[in-house]
């Protein structure tokens, strides 16, 4: 049985707006008040962690242990079947020193091809993985994983979402999620659905 939460403010350990706002939009319901690392000036410690777990409980804790303040952290990546998951955990690397998503992409289609995958739904299958740790204080934690199921494409295709959205389209769909709504991304996404368990977990 999970832990609830039922204190008035939470820390989002992650230095970027983007997702702060969609976690104070998310968490808007149930009156607990937001606050990112950033804001706090927390440092961001190095994900060293092997595993989107252990990503997401490393920043949990480090931010918990800082502000002595219950915290949300994520960890999320893309895992490509064919190139025995890679990136997975090292999915913001692939993107370079710049962050720019078309590297990562380029990258995992010139591994694609390196191998001969071929240009089919069931050779070039993707997972895209969404893990949250809640750390209170006392360093209780509750994880939930969210994954979306779908397959690299190339050339890249879409405006929308962020990151590698636009190689990558859910299973059963003819668009990528760069082609989506954020409305429709969230209902289906690794993000949305690890939102939606740990909401039901911890805060209901
Ligand atoms: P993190 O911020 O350390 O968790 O790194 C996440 C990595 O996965 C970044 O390279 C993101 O671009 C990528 N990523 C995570 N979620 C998504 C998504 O929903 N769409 C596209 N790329 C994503």
């Amino acid at each position: 049985m999970a832990r609830r939460f039922s204190l008035p403010k939470l820390v989002v350990a992650t230095h970027n707006r983007g997702k702060a706002g969609e976690i104070r939009a998310m968490l808007k319901p149930f009156g607990v008040e937001i606050v990112s690392a950033g804001e706090l000036g927390l440092p961001a410690p190095d994900e060293t962690g092997t595993s989107f777990e252990e990503n997401a409980t490393l920043k949990a804790l480090a931010a918990t242990r800082a502000s002595r303040l219950p915290v949300l952290a994520d960890d999320s990546g893309l895992s490509v079947h064919a190139l025995d998951g890679a990136p997975g955990v090292y999915t913001a690397d692939w993107e370079g020193p710049d962050r720019d998503a078309m590297v990562g992409m380029r990258r995992i289609q010139d591994e694609l091809a390196k191998r001969a995958v071929p240009d089919t739904d069931s050779a070039r299958t993707a997972t895209f993985h969404c893990v949250l740790a809640l750390a209170w204080p006392d360093e209780h934690l509750e994880l939930v994983h969210g994954t979306l199921d779908g397959r690299i494409v190339w050339p890249p295709r879409g405006q929308g979402g962020h990151g590698y959205d636009p190689c990558f389209q859910p299973i059963g769909e003819r668009r990528t999620t760069a082609e989506m709504t954020d409305e429709e991304k969230n209902a289906i996404s690794h993000r949305g659905r690890a939102f939606r368990l740990l909401v039901e977990a911890c805060f209901k």
